[in-house]
């Protein structure tokens, strides 16, 4: 069994196109089968190589690895033309040179007279040997065809065009160059957006004319914004590796969008192998689905809380890159890590929330430091270093017992030492635990932090 993913390189992978190829992609694994890759680049004035490069990368970063390819058609085209040439020959597609202005005319004739604008067959019988070539599509009967997700299907054939399968200068258009491949590649589902099945019936006749087998036909409906409207830009519909620059892990993402029109009961959280067993086509939903961005920031949390330590290292590590921070110089990252992992919503946060293990800072958040680091909190400050300096095993109970101290020798409550305290180690008063945080940050670290913070006292009082 084969399935395949067949992007146009003109845009970027989107929600809705990483969607459909990890539909088609949990379709072949489910049924021990191949997922084949294949670029649709014939269209040269749109097709470009960026995006060739986006969608390669964003299949790699959501793990949908391909069997095949990526395959590109613009390496295909001689057997396109060899296909072309083979229906034109048998009579079954012919030359038309009829002008834009015909077109342009009979389009608004037909328009209205409230018909459909269709081709009126007018270079059927002219054999020409130039211009465009047209598929001579059957004017009577029905195409009828059972889609995996829809159901029964009928188009009257009197409502086809006779299409363009090749353009003027010989390039073959996307309706033949994917009935060619699927064939050629063995292709037993197509699994595609339903922006595409008014072009399944002429796909069809093209199928019949080659004298080639059917394969089945999935379409997945559209996914809509929480307001209604067609996903866009602005609902999120953004290039799949901004999921992954603003701190999105790749399986809370393919845990998301194989909910978007896909269920199984009221189950939310699916692995990967749970995704394989339960999927199926017949599942999939008619109606389109809706994006909803709180639901994918609750399964991010969810997906940073259980996964395995080092897949979760993996994808962190991209984050600490970007925001340069070197773990080599501080403590052990997995620490760090097992810290803040119940508290971050994403790892582009999660890596902020490093930062204060690794990197000194020469300033406080301004703000902050002018509420919490009053006078009265010096004595406090000068206290809990002197008790710390004095500590000679560093662990987070010992700190915690310092802590504890104060606040009863001192008749104060926890967090007149804990808020002073926690600006002075984070710089930003954002930190998990207080003495987990202290131990991992360090003994030297942590006294040189609260020196800087009763000096700030100092000079501004
Ligand atoms: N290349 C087409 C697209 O990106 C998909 C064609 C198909 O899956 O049949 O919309």
């Amino acid at each position: 069994m084969k399935s395949r993913f067949a992007p146009s390189p003109t845009g970027y992978l989107h929600i809705g196109g990483a969607r459909t190829a990890l539909f088609a992609w949990l379709w072949a694994k489910k049924n021990q089968g191949k997922f084949i890759l294949r670029i649709e680049d014939t269209d040269k004035e749109r097709s470009t190589k960026e995006s060739v490069e986006v969608i390669l990368q964003g299949m790699e970063w959501l793990g949908l690895d391909y069997d095949k390819g990526p395959i590109f058609q613009s390496d295909r085209i001689e057997r396109y033309q060899a296909v072309i040439s083979s229906l034109i020959n048998s009579g079954k597609a012919y030359y038309c040179n009829c002008s834009k202005q015909r077109l342009d005319n009979l389009r608004e004739d037909l328009m209205k007279k409230g018909e459909k604008p269709k081709y009126d067959g007018y270079c059927r019988q002219k054999n020409l040997t130039d211009g465009v070539v047209r598929f001579l599509n059957p004017d009577d009967k029905v195409v009828l065809f059972e889609d995996c997700v829809k159901g029964n299907i009928e188009f009257a054939n009197s409502e086809l065009d006779d299409l363009v399968i090749a353009r003027a200068d010989g390039s073959p258009t996307y309706n033949l160059t994917v009935v060619v491949d699927d064939h050629d590649m063995d292709i037993d589902f197509v699994i595609r957006g339903d922006d595409h099945i008014n072009n399944t019936p002429k796909q069809i006749n093209l199928y019949k004319a080659l004298g080639w087998n059917l394969p089945s036909f999935a379409h997945v409906p559209m996914i809509l914004g929480v307001d209604g409207a067609r996903l866009s830009k602005r609902h999120g519909a953004v290039n799949i590796l901004s999921y992954r620059d603003e701190g999105y892990l790749p399986n809370a993402l393919l845990n998301y969008i194989v909910r978007l029109g896909w269920s199984h009961g009221d189950q939310e959280l699916f692995s990967i192998s749970e995704m394989i067993d339960l999927f199926d086509l017949k599942d999939i939903n008619k109606a389109p689905a809706s994006f909803n961005k709180d639901k994918l920031i609750w399964l991010n949390q969810n997906y940073i809380k259980t996964t395995e330590i080092n897949e979760l290292l993996n994808h962190l590590k991209y984050h600490l890159d970007s925001q340069s921070i070197n773990t080599n110089n501080g403590p052990n990252i997995e620490d760090v890590v097992e810290n803040l992992r119940d508290r971050s919503k994403t790892l582009t946060e999660m890596a902020n929330n490093c930062a204060m293990f690794y990197q000194d800072f020469d300033s406080f958040d301004s703000d902050l430091a002018k509420n919490v680091f009053q006078t009265k909190c010096r004595p406090i400050l000068e206290n809990l270093h002197s008790e710390l300096e004095e500590l000679d095993s560093w662990t987070a109970e010992k700190i915690h017992n310092v802590i504890m101290k104060i606040c009863e020798n001192r008749n104060i409550g926890f967090a007149k030492v804990g808020q002073p305290f926690r600006l002075a180690l984070s710089g930003n008063g954002k930190s998990g635990s207080i003495d987990k945080s202290a131990q991992l940050v360090g003994k030297d670290r942590t006294l040189s932090r609260l020196k800087m913070a009763i000096d700030f006292i100092e000079n501004h009082s």
